[in-house]
């Protein structure tokens, strides 16, 4: 982390977890020990079904709502998807785009990813954008070169001036819900070569003051040791948002 110059930013990724009525109840849990939080922002990503709820629930508190999809045209006929401006009228603050499910099981591609983050931010929404390798792209050296397509692909036409709403999130596939960290090294070495790509992309200023997220198995255990990194600027947070003391453990490793 590198407070002086961006924001920590911890966002939980429910995925198809918890009704409203759960969804609720958790952040009910969850906002006595959120309240300690002094340095870092708080985004809990819900299922669209949640959204009303959470955003209630959250309400006084430190906690901002993200849905974790979102289609990029404004209206029309596409049946089950929901539009960012729908989202912004519902008091949605984040959208997570690119996930790697949604890459894997839905077909969402660089260039998808690309039109929904400049359809995001026109509707004042933050895009955290997804990128990261398979285990084979790993093994076969070229993480660099695969994160690097992702993030420039993805961020093509975005201007200088909004850069600075999207948050990066580099999830490594073979770590998300695997309980297989990146070790620190791993996860600062690769953040530190997307804020490269971003100082080529927007300059040094600017890609200082951006937010770039590790993602994959993190938990109360190891987020000190991967929020230590200088390019780690906070997480995205599957499996271990679902328990507020879990979540509560890593937003108190942000604040440290
Ligand atoms: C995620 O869903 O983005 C994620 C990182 O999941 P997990 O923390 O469960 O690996």
């Amino acid at each position: 982390m590198n407070r002086r110059y961006r924001k920590t930013i911890i966002a939980g990724n429910w995925k198809m977890n918890k009704t409203p009525t759960e969804a609720k109840a958790l952040i009910e849990e969850m906002k006595p020990a959120l309240s300690r939080c002094k340095w870092c922002e708080m985004v809990l990503c819900v299922p669209f079904t949640d959204i009303q709820n959470a955003v209630k629930a959250a309400r006084g508190s430190k906690i901002a709502i993200g849905a974790q999809n979102m289609h990029f045209e404004k209206s029309g006929a596409f049946t089950g998807e929901v539009s960012a401006d729908m989202l912004k009228e519902m008091g949605v603050k984040f959208v997570i785009i690119g996930h790697s499910e949604r890459r894997q099981y839905f077909g969402e591609t660089d260039i998808s990813c690309n039109k929904k983050v400049k359809v995001a931010l026109a509707a004042g929404l933050r895009p955290i954008l997804c990128c990261g390798e398979t285990l084979e792209e790993r093994e076969q050296d070229v993480t660099m070169e695969v994160v690097r397509k992702q993030i420039k692909i993805a961020l093509r036409d975005v201007a200088a001036e909004d850069i600075k709403k999207v948050v990066i999130a580099y999830e490594p596939i073979w770590a998300i819900g695997t309980g297989k960290t990146a070790t620190a090294e791993q996860a600062g070495e690769v953040c530190s070569a997307i804020r490269d790509c971003l100082r080529e992309l927007y300059g040094a200023r600017a890609a200082r003051a951006i937010t770039v997220q590790y993602g994959g198995s993190m938990n109360a255990k190891n987020a000190a040791e991967l929020l230590a990194q200088p390019d780690v600027d906070g997480g995205l947070i599957g499996g271990a948002s679902l328990k507020a003391a879990d979540f509560a453990a890593i937003v108190d490793a942000a604040n440290q």
